[in-house]
Formats: C-alpha cells, structure tokens, sequence
C-alpha cells in the first residue's frame, strides 16, 4: 500500500468532515481538544480533516508519520501516541508536536537527547498503567515518581512532561473504566503540584478512544484520540 497516493472518494471525504463536525461539537464544552487518529490512513483522509480546520493529527507508526509529516501541511501538530522504540526517536525529534506514550526512564532520556540534538524542547506525557490488562504499555507509580522526581531535579532540560497518558481496560463495565481515569485525573493533580518546575507542567490528561470517551470527559479528559469514528475501520493488511 503507497500511504502518499492513496486516494479516497467523495464520500468518503465527506463521511470524515461530518464525522469530525460530530465530534467538535460532543467536545463543545468540555476542556478537551481532537486528536484525530489517523494511522494506517492515507494523507489524502488526513486533508480531507484538515480543510475542516482539524490541525491535532495522531499516528503511531514512526515510518508512516514521517511521510506523512514531509508531505502534508506544515501547521498541522503531529502527536505520536503509540509504543515508541528508542532507537527511532532521532525520526520524529526535528518536528513532533508532542509524544503521548513515554513509558520508561530509557525513553525519555533518549527523547532528551535527540531533542538537544535538534535544537528544541519536546513536549512529552508519560504513559501510566492503569488497566487490568498486562499487555498494555506504561509506568507505574513508583516508576512515574522516580522519572518526576528526577524530572525535577534537572535530569531532562530538553523536554516538558506536559501531562499524563492512560488506556482504560478494554472493558464494558463503564463503571470499571470512570474509576481508572479518575484515578488518572487524581495522580495529575497531586504530581501537578509537586514536581511543579519548568520542565514538570502537568496540565495535559490524554485519555479517551471512540468506546470510552464519555467516561473520559467526565473524568476531566483535555485531549481524546478518536481514529476508527472517524476515518472507519483500520486494515492491517500487508503494507
Ligand atoms: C489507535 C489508537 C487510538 C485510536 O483508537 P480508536 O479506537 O480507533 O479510536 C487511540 N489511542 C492510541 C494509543 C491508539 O493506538
């Protein structure tokens, strides 16, 4: 599959605008902006968002993003959201608006690096676990503490942890998944305060997917990552 040239039809452009009009207005009045998750989609879905004024675009493959980042609009703020491996950060540090899913003291030091490298500070959140699931990526608390606290005493000039990142066990007990973004929405607040420094700013709490949305707004969600609503289905055929 060539990402670049794919091209999609009339319908399903306009299927994606009124999608993305669907979900500005259900985040109308809470404090959480669209990141529309594009990943496996071809640049031409990302435009068709685009002229609708979407400009928070998410992807999770380092390759795919690169070639969409080099061919797409310049003003449009990229967030990789997925696993990263370290050894591809040096990819995606000249231009990455903000990366969601930090989940190992290794990887920050290697996103601290790389920034420094490209002459800008990086905008991080670190992923904590908070499912029941034990495949899911992410810290712990303690983990979480240590990379704050060292955070704080200096050990990473070159990025601001803006926030945290979590993903709800794949559950449809609704009450289940409200208590681990509250949860979430707590140790943000808490962490907030005390790690406070230039480089420590928790205001941002990255939660939220098309199936669990609502029990992320109300838990006080400032970015949800909406793919599948959006652009359909995802295939993942060979690529
Ligand atoms: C794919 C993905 C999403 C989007 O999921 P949908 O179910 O398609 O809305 C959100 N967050 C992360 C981390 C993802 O990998």
């Amino acid at each position: 599959m060539d990402i670049i040239t794919e091209i999609i039809s009339p319908f399903e452009r306009q299927r994606i605008q009124q999608q993305i009009s669907l979900y500005k207005q259900k985040l109308k009045g809470s404090s959480a902006r669209l990141v529309a998750v594009s990943k496996t989609k071809p640049l031409e879905a990302v435009l068709a968002a685009y002229e609708t004024g979407q400009r928070d675009f998410g992807e999770n493959y380092v390759q795919e993003l690169v070639s969409k980042w080099k061919d797409g609009p310049t003003d449009i703020r990229w967030h990789f959201i997925g696993h990263l491996q370290s050894n591809k950060v040096k990819f995606i540090a000249p231009f990455i608006y903000m990366i969601h899913g930090v989940d190992s003291f290794r990887l920050l030091a290697e996103i601290d690096k790389q920034a420094a490298k490209a002459g800008r500070q990086i905008q991080v959140l670190l992923q904590l676990f908070i499912a029941q699931e034990e495949t899911k990526f992410g810290l712990d608390e303690a983990e979480a503490v240590d990379v704050l606290s060292a955070a704080k005493a200096g050990r990473f000039p070159n990025v601001i942890i803006a926030g945290l990142m979590g993903m709800a066990s794949n559950t449809d007990d609704s009450r289940v998944v409200k208590a681990e973004f509250d949860r979430m929405a707590r140790l943000k607040n808490k962490w907030s305060t005390e790690y406070a420094c230039p480089t420590v700013q928790l205001t941002e709490l990255s939660m939220g997917m098309t199936n669990d949305l609502d029990q992320a707004l109300a838990a006080g969600s400032t970015m949800v990552r909406i793919g599948t609503a959006i652009f359909g289905a995802r295939n993942y055929g060979p690529q």
